[in-house]
């Protein structure tokens, strides 16, 4: 062979080598702070993530912070410090991960807020579902159904701001109502921790206090279900209307059995992917080409994707969760 081919091969040998290794040492290294995993929800979120990010080319590192803000801000760290390209997070605490954002910004890292809004910081975007919408979408259709009575509040978590937003579209559609004398909120009370157990120990309360009762509206399925066994217990089970959201299994099966009115299904598995394709632009230091909405987190109107969410009922089942595919008609009607 004679010197100029040689050189030829080994150059082009040499480039595909390189290449090869460039592509491995590249890939975008996104970080997934996921409050916990306490929630049906959750782990469709972080599977539906690590799949759509691991299609476009990228790693997920995912941490779990059971929680605890403080080990989520630990937790950032660890990420930050081990070279992460992007971080998206679902915040424990809406205020405390702005130090999150703070130290990420610091290392020139953007970072992205999933599902809840981080506030008071220079967060770069949001991606999540319109939950004022939501709030106003429970609101709807049980003032649909019982335009006037007692109403009861059981909010998410204080925590977070989604439990905020929520309220803000379900006192949208009330306060009219209360204004007219026709609706009249009887119990108003945020929770912890967006648990079946407040939920349960908050509708238990009201019920002490009275007996009448016509609408609950639970921040999320976990607290509805705890509504629908304080009723239960009372012997009131079916005969007052309870909102849930999250469209998690066996709310649809209390749905189905008429003991739960209607939840809220969110679309995770675009909110997922919306995320991941964010991140990757972000990682790989790309324009984002969508156009953004904005929302404000208290110091500035961050871009965001808000999905639309749907109400789901004993009718619309099928049209809704199951063909989404969430859900399968086997497990609900079981
Ligand atoms: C989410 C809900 C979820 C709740 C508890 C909220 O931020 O929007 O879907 O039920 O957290 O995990």
């Amino acid at each position: 062979m004679n010197n100029p081919v040689r050189l030829l091969i080994l150059m082009v040998f040499t480039i595909f080598i390189l290449s090869g290794c460039t592509k491995e040492d590249d890939a975008i290294k996104v970080g997934f702070l996921i409050h916990a995993l306490d929630k049906e929800r959750w782990e469709n979120d972080r599977d539906y993530f690590i799949e759509k990010v691991q299609e476009l080319g990228g790693t997920v590192e995912v941490r779990v912070a059971d929680n605890d803000a403080q080990k989520q801000l630990d937790q950032a760290n660890e990420l930050l410090a081990n070279g992460i390209d992007v971080l998206v997070v679902v915040p424990v605490d809406q205020f405390a991960a702005a130090e999150i954002v703070q130290n990420a910004q610091e290392k020139n890292v953007s970072v992205i807020s999933y599902d809840r809004l981080i506030k008071n910081c220079r967060l770069d975007y949001y991606v999540s579902t319109d939950n004022v919408e939501i709030g106003r979408l429970q609101a709807e259709y049980l003032t649909t159904m019982k335009p006037s009575g007692k109403y009861a509040l059981i909010g998410g978590a204080i925590s977070d701001n989604n439990s905020q937003f929520l309220y803000l579209g379900q006192m949208n559609v009330l306060q009219p109502l209360v204004e007219k004398g026709d609706i009249e909120i009887i119990y108003n009370e945020f929770t912890e921790a967006w648990e079946e157990e407040e939920g349960y120990n908050h509708a238990k309360k009201l019920l002490q206090t009275t007996e009448e009762i016509d609408a609950i509206i639970a921040g999320n399925d976990a607290i509805a279900f705890g509504v629908t066994r304080a009723l239960a217990e009372a012997g009131k089970e079916g005969e007052v209307l309870v909102a849930g959201m999250d469209a998690d299994l066996r709310n649809l099966q209390e749905i189905v059995a008429g003991h739960q009115t209607c939840t809220v299904y969110k679309p995770y598995e675009k909110l997922a992917a919306t995320a991941a394709e964010l991140a990757m632009t972000l990682g790989r230091d790309e324009e984002c080409e969508r156009t953004f909405q904005t929302v404000s987190n208290g110091q500035r109107l961050v871009p965001a994707v808000l999905h639309e969410a749907m109400i789901v009922n004993k009718d619309n089942l099928k049209l809704t969760v199951i063909s989404e595919g969430y859900q399968t008609e086997e497990e609900i009607y079981r």
